[in-house]
């Protein structure tokens, strides 16, 4: 609870505009994009500065007052939901573009910022920011590099960690430090940038940031292959990698995604094979019709019924903007769905789509399986209904053993949705009892009153989803 003293210090700073505790207000940051998980903050607070910033987290600090940083609350890991109470933190004013930055090719901006508002801008002056999550016309910055999030053009590419140069961090007891910056080359001291990229809000509140840019590519060209069984369209993607080929995306949608992406995009999608993959690669015009001709080629020996190139930019872009619609579309199926985010290397591929199918069936549930399987990375998904206490029962089982099973393949529970609250359980799973305790070590030595986001990435007990609520 925040006592009405504190809650006029707190109004102090950032004006009785920007401070809200309202039922409806707080309701509206009680749950984020994780099905199953609420819980009312004591109020939301919208800082309009860096200072603003500093000066509230001071405050909880010395109350012990638990603070959630907050983008656009999409992360699928619960981990915006306000598990302990205190204040949820939006960055609605500081949304801004500061500099782009043409001579050290850099954009910095502040955490609020649109993922594709940023994208836009820069290749406006032919440049390239390549971290695309599917969630990109609503997900922030500030939430994308708290999960280092990945997207279509990971395979190439990489995620958004290989783009975060430096940063602005307010620390939990109100220090305000940069890490990092615009040189190429820095190896002073440990290397924070890293250290806060992908930490979930749990070590600091990031107030700045400075990204990579690099040129646009020449071309791009895009296709589809089609395949009658899931497993060739598995192995085409270790083959084309295999080959020495890195396009800048390889996704996969087995069937049943396909069938409710081409009902939602309407695109003429085929719905009667068993998976397709999506390609793309870009580049010098050359490389693109070598490397693309290559891969066509190869999927067709891995039994490729057929591999279509998209004629225009026009075909191309429905393509992409269809896949990025696969979470959406399959949404529409049931009231509740449940979205994970096994991974496991490029190699397993085949072995780990076959075992999903083989869980579903075990389990008697449906799961969808999509995903960048360029990166190893996918998202099972299952259309279900969270009052049916009996089928969720089922899906977390199987969840749990696919997540089981990534392990055994060599492969993580998260490749890049984060821990949050809803994978805290199984991380001891990743990283041993040791992997967790030099983590605990971190937050411990960095937020000693655990006051940054608590609750997130270590598990209090093994309790699995539940709702909490306050
Ligand atoms: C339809 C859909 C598609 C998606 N596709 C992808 C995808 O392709 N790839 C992918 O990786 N993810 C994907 N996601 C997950 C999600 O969109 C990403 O994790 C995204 O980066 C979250 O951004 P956000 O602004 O919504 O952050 P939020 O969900 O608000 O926050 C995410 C985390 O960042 C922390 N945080 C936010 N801002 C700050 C800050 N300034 N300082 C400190 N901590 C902060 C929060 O506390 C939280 O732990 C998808 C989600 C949806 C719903």
């Amino acid at each position: 609870m925040i006592s009405n003293e504190i809650k006029q210090k707190l109004i102090q700073i950032v004006g009785p505009e920007n401070y809200d505790d309202s039922k409806a207000g707080r309701l509206a940051y009680s749950y984020d994009a994780t099905p199953q998980f609420q819980s009312l903050p004591d109020a939301v607070i919208a800082p309009r500065n860096t200072k603003e910033v500093s000066e509230i987290v001071k405050i909880c600090n010395e109350y012990r007052i638990p603070i959630v940083p907050r983008g656009s609350g999409t992360n699928l890991c619960a981990g915006t939901c306000p598990i302990e109470g205190g204040i949820v933190l939006i960055f609605k004013h500081m949304n801004k573009i500061l500099e782009i930055d043409e001579e050290n090719l850099t954009v910095t901006v502040q955490p609020g910022v649109i993922t594709l508002d940023l994208i836009q801008a820069v290749e406006e002056k032919g440049l390239f920011y390549p971290p695309d999550p599917s969630s990109m016309k609503i997900s922030t910055i500030g939430g994308n590099i708290n999960e280092n999030s990945g997207g279509l053009r990971g395979l190439k590419y990489g995620v958004t960690r290989d783009y975060v140069m430096g940063l602005e961090v307010v620390l939990a007891n109100g220090d305000i430090i940069r890490t990092g910056g615009k040189l190429a080359k820095d190896v002073a001291g440990y290397d924070l940038t890293r250290l806060f990229v992908g930490s979930e809000g749990t070590l600091g509140i990031i107030t700045e940031a400075t990204l990579k840019l690099i040129p646009m590519p020449e071309t791009k060209k895009t296709m589809l292959a089609l395949y009658e069984d899931l497993e060739a369209a598995a192995r085409s993607v270790s083959a084309i990698i295999a080959n020495k080929i890195i396009p800048a995306t390889l996704e996969f949608l087995d069937q049943p995604t396909l069938e409710v992406v081409e009902a939602y995009a309407q695109i003429g999608l085929p719905t009667d094979v068993k998976a397709v993959l999506l390609i793309e690669q870009d580049g010098p015009k050359e490389v693109v019709e070598r490397d693309m001709k290559k891969m066509e080629q190869i999927c067709r020996e891995q039994q490729a019924i057929s591999v279509q190139v998209a004629r225009s930019e026009e075909e191309a872009n429905a393509l992409r903007t269809a896949r990025r619609s696969a979470l959406s579309a399959l949404a529409r199926l049931k009231p509740t769905t449940i979205l994970e985010d096994a991974t496991v290397p490029r190699s397993e591929i085949a072995k780990m789509v076959k075992a999903i199918n083989e869980i579903a069936q075990k389990y008697n549930v449906k799961i969808c399986t999509f995903g960048h399987a360029g990166d190893g990375n996918l998202h099972p998904t299952c259309p279900t209904d969270a009052r049916d206490r009996d089928e969720l029962e089922r899906v977390e089982k199987a969840f749990e053993e696919i997540f089981a099973k990534a392990i055994e393949l060599g492969g993580t529970i998260t490749g890049e949705h984060g821990v949050g609250v809803m994978k805290a359980p199984y991380l001891e799973w990743k990283l041993g009892a040791e992997g967790i305790a030099a983590m605990k070590a971190i937050k411990q030595a960095l937020d000693p009153n655990n006051i940054m986001n608590p609750g997130k990435v270590f598990a209090k007990s093994t309790r699995k989803r539940v709702v909490v609520t306050r």
